[in-house]
């Protein structure tokens, strides 16, 4: 018996990484691997894709990890550099950065003595307003990056679109507007497309996409779940139950006994809390998966548990092991329980929480 891991299904990511290439018609795949591989362990999911071009992280710690761990394929970093620094360890470790501030591009076009020209990334914002040079700006940017002797030819020209879960929005169509009108003046390889956009086709032409969360077979779509999309959800978090017990009708459950029982029933009692990244946010009423069935979460989820309510003729026993997402229980379903999104209860898995790969 354990208490909380994670069961991580590599024939999954495997299946969904093909799912993904027919989606990505021959458009080179940039895997996001960044916050440990959405929860589900950054070495191994990168030692695992061997058939992407590039991974993708946020910050020069992960890609540090990642060529520590002897992984040697291109590292694209999504927030770029923070200091002038980094720069010669960026050049040292073959690792290519976002451009998407002026700051940046100063410190590149200033750097002496880098062992090699970086390969980079323009990030122009086309409305999410987040990172990115302006779009009036972009072409000046582009052609100071192919002037800059710091620079490998080619900088990669690429935005990201704010609302591409809901490929009909209007503002994917002015993003779509304000990029071709920069690529239009620029013989740029172009980058665009997350999960949603290279599902829904929403951006075109695409050279590189950059899928994330469908990687790991979940949608990034409110009314679908990833296997509505032809993907298998590759982590099964459990955990298991450590107690079983009867409880008189208007007893109440956890701290704060912020549940009561309406009428006699009993409780199992799961390893797995909010120290293990299970959101204490779960409301009453969240399923979890049991022995082929689901049962609700009732109480304030603990740091190290949480009370299921398994009624009073249950034959769930000490030593069950319970599932709170996966392949019976979406974690497209669970967020939507707990009034976030997927992408939130994913990352949040805690370090305590062993991964087991197969
Ligand atoms: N590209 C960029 C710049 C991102 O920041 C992210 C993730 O937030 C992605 C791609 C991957 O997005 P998704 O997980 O929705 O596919």
């Amino acid at each position: 018996m354990r208490p909380a891991w994670a069961a991580i299904d590599l024939a999954a990511l495997q299946h969904n990484l093909d799912a993904l290439q027919q989606h990505a018609k021959g458009a080179r795949i940039l895997a996001i691997l960044k916050a440990n591989a959405y929860g589900h362990g950054l070495t191994r999911i990168a030692q695992q894709l061997d058939g992407v071009d590039a991974i993708g992280v946020a910050r020069l710690d992960e890609a540090l990890a990642l060529r520590n761990a002897g992984v040697v394929k291109p590292i694209v970093l999504l927030e770029g550099f923070f200091a002038a620094e980094q720069l010669p360890i960026l050049a040292a470790s073959g690792l290519q950065p976002v451009i998407h501030s002026e700051y940046q591009l100063l410190q590149l076009e200033q750097a002496e003595g880098l062992v090699n020209p970086l390969k980079v990334w323009l990030k122009v914002d086309t409305g999410m307003h987040r990172l990115g040079v302006e779009p009036e700006q972009a072409v000046d940017f582009y052609r100071r990056l192919q002037a800059c002797p710091n620079v490998q030819s080619e900088p990669v020209l690429m935005s990201h679109f704010a609302s591409a879960d809901r490929p009909q929005t209007v503002q994917n169509e002015e993003q779509r507007q304000a990029f071709a009108s920069i690529q239009a003046q620029l013989q740029a390889p172009v980058s665009f497309s997350n999960s949603a956009a290279l599902l829904a086709a929403v951006a075109e032409h695409d050279d590189w996409v950059r899928p994330g969360l469908a990687l790991y077979g979940v949608s990034p779509f409110a009314e679908q779940t990833g296997a509505m999309l032809n993907l298998k959800p590759v982590m099964k978090l459990q955990a298991s139950v450590i107690s079983v017990r009867s409880i008189e009708a208007g007893a109440g459950v956890g701290y704060g006994a912020a549940w009561h029982a309406p009428k006699a029933t009993r409780i199992a009692v799961l390893a797995i809390g909010y120290g293990d990244g299970y959101p204490r946010t779960a409301p009453d009423g969240t399923p979890v998966f049991i022995n082929g069935r689901r049962y609700p979460i009732v109480g304030h989820v603990s740091m190290d548990m949480l009370a299921v309510e398994v009624g009073p003729d249950s034959d769930v026993e000490v030593g069950d092991t319970g599932q709170l997402w996966g392949p019976d229980l979406p974690v497209e379903e669970v967020a939507r329980y707990v009034g976030t999104i997927a992408y939130e209860l994913l990352c949040n898995v805690a370090h305590r929480v062993v991964l087991d790969y197969d």
